[in-house]
């Protein structure tokens, strides 16, 4: 049974829902996701969305991200982020989407690290993912199927014709006039990571596999406060906000370390923080840990209340008892590579947008929270082009994916990838490190893999290459030798 819609969005994330908002409604729109809707980066999301306050706040703001970005960012990108930022806030409140406020009804805003000032909106305290997220959902007028995994895209030449997915209705291919991947990010190739466990990057393997372009693969930003000692892969992150609102990185004999590292101390950029601990904890022999005794309870609480909750599950009495921290995998400011109107690189009706593309927004670094803003942004953008180039593919009909999905062992060597990847393309990388790191992914890519799998390495055989290839410390990107 073949099936033909208008649009096909693959990613049920801010970015993808963002852009099923923005389509015209006659359009015949499809969207697809891996597991339960929720099962994304965006649901995650605590901190909050960036927001100048105002247009000489814009400015400020244009400055931090090229800050943030080693100054290798697409200015134009930045610019559109920024300028269209509060046009995003008022369609979110007039849509109904809640913001915490003062007493006043004033909107609250913080500070994060990177910014020169508050600027990040807050939604249910540190919900602010969930709450877009539900909000995003319940106003959805597309169909959306979940437990629907893409795996193939139907290309020929510079046309994308639709996307082979298995879901409940077995293997099929669904056929479009245009596709939008909205897939995310690539958390699941690193053994300590912040990332839904839907975030295994497999249109990233697709896209190479069909000849397209990844760019800056080597920029994978890590979080500097993650709480490491729950069983799961999926690291429970403690979101910059609370450092940006008085939490601070001590030692097990409660010194504050990181402003050897940078005069900023726990406000430094991440990437600067998530050095400073993985450097201190290993020369020093010393273990790091998040105090957050400067909150009340109650402030803490109201705050941040599904970090007082979960971490209460793990049986942490807070603020009193400081947090065992360590950085994890978070981000990824690489991907596919798009144009600014989100169009991938020579192709005519294929889009990315959010995490998973790269259109240099981000250059070396991300400023924090400027993702959720980015897929919002970014995501209208790529409806607003689809709805003014109407495209009519000419009728085609592609065969089923043949290659098997999973094989036995794969889930191993899954494990292995991820040790490989945090051991030698994490943090702090070598030539050596790296080197030995192709050498065990292109050993697993001659082995008897799955198709999944095999798109996985993929995508970390990319990733090492862009880090072997950039010789230099930049952003994220830092080499030891
Ligand atoms: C813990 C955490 C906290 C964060 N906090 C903030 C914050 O405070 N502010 C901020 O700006 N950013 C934050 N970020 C980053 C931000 O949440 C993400 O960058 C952003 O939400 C990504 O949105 P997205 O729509 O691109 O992808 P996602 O929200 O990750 O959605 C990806 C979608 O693609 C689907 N998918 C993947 N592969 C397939 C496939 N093969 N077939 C079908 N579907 C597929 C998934 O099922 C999912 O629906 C945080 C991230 C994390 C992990």
């Amino acid at each position: 049974m073949s099936q033909q819609y208008d649009v096909i969005i693959i990613g049920a994330g801010v970015a993808g829902l963002y852009c099923a908002r923005h389509l015209p409604q006659h359009l015949k729109v499809l969207i697809l996701c891996k597991a339960q809707p929720w099962e994304c980066n965006t649901f995650y999301a605590q901190g909050g969305i960036t927001i100048p306050k105002d247009k000489q706040d814009e400015a400020l703001h244009i400055q931090d991200t090229l800050s943030a970005g080693g100054g290798v960012n697409n200015r134009e990108c930045v610019e559109i982020l920024s300028q269209h930022s509060n046009v995003i806030l008022q369609e979110l409140i007039q849509s109904g989407f809640i913001l915490d406020r003062d007493d006043k009804g004033q909107l609250l805003y913080v500070k994060e690290g990177g910014h020169s000032c508050s600027r990040i909106v807050h939604s249910g305290g540190d919900a602010t993912g969930r709450n877009l997220h539900t909000h995003l959902i319940g106003k959805l007028q597309a169909t959306l199927w979940k437990n629907a995994e893409v795996v193939d895209l139907l290309i020929e030449e510079d046309r994308c014709y639709g996307v082979c997915v298995q879901s409940k209705f077995g293997l099929q291919n669904l056929y479009a006039h245009q596709v939008v991947i909205a897939s995310g990010g690539v958390g699941g190739l690193f053994k300590y990571h912040t990332n839904a466990y839907t975030i295994s990057s497999d249109l990233h393997g697709i896209i190479l596999e069909h000849n397209l372009a990844l760019q800056d693969m080597e920029m994978l930003q890590f979080h500097p406060t993650a709480y490491v000692s729950n069983p799961q892969a999926r690291k429970y992150l403690i979101s910059e906000a609370v450092r940006g609102e008085g939490g601070v990185v001590v030692d097990e004999d409660n010194k504050r370390f990181l402003f050897a590292y940078d005069e900023r101390g726990e406000l430094a950029p991440r990437d600067i923080v998530a050095r400073g601990i993985m450097d201190y904890c290993s020369t020093q022999k010393k273990s790091a840990f998040l105090d957050v005794s400067a909150f009340s309870e109650v402030d803490f609480k109201t705050r941040f209340p599904n970090i007082y909750r979960d971490l209460s599950t793990n049986k942490l009495s807070l603020p009193k008892q400081k947090i065992p921290i360590s950085p994890a995998f978070h981000y990824s400011m690489g991907g596919i590579l798009v144009d600014s109107q989100g169009l991938v690189k020579g192709m005519s009706n294929l889009y990315a947008v959010g995490e998973c593309a790269c259109n240099g927004l981000h250059g070396a670094n991300r400023l924090a929270s400027n993702s959720l803003l980015e897929g919002l942004v970014f995501g209208k953008r790529v409806a607003e082009y689809i709805a003014g180039h109407s495209i009519q593919n000419p009728i085609r009909h592609f065969p089923l994916c043949e290659e098997v999905l999973q094989k036995e062992g794969d889930v191993r060597l899954k494990n292995v990838l991820r040790e490989i990847m945090w051991d030698k393309v994490g943090i702090i990388r070598s030539q050596s490190g790296l080197d030995s790191a192709l050498g065990g992914v292109e050993v697993m890519l001659e082995s008897n893999i799955g198709r999944m799998l095999r798109l996985r390495l993929l995508v970390a055989k990319k990733i090492i290459e862009s880090a072997k290839a950039r010789k230099e410390s930049k952003g994220a990107h830092y080499r030891l030798d």
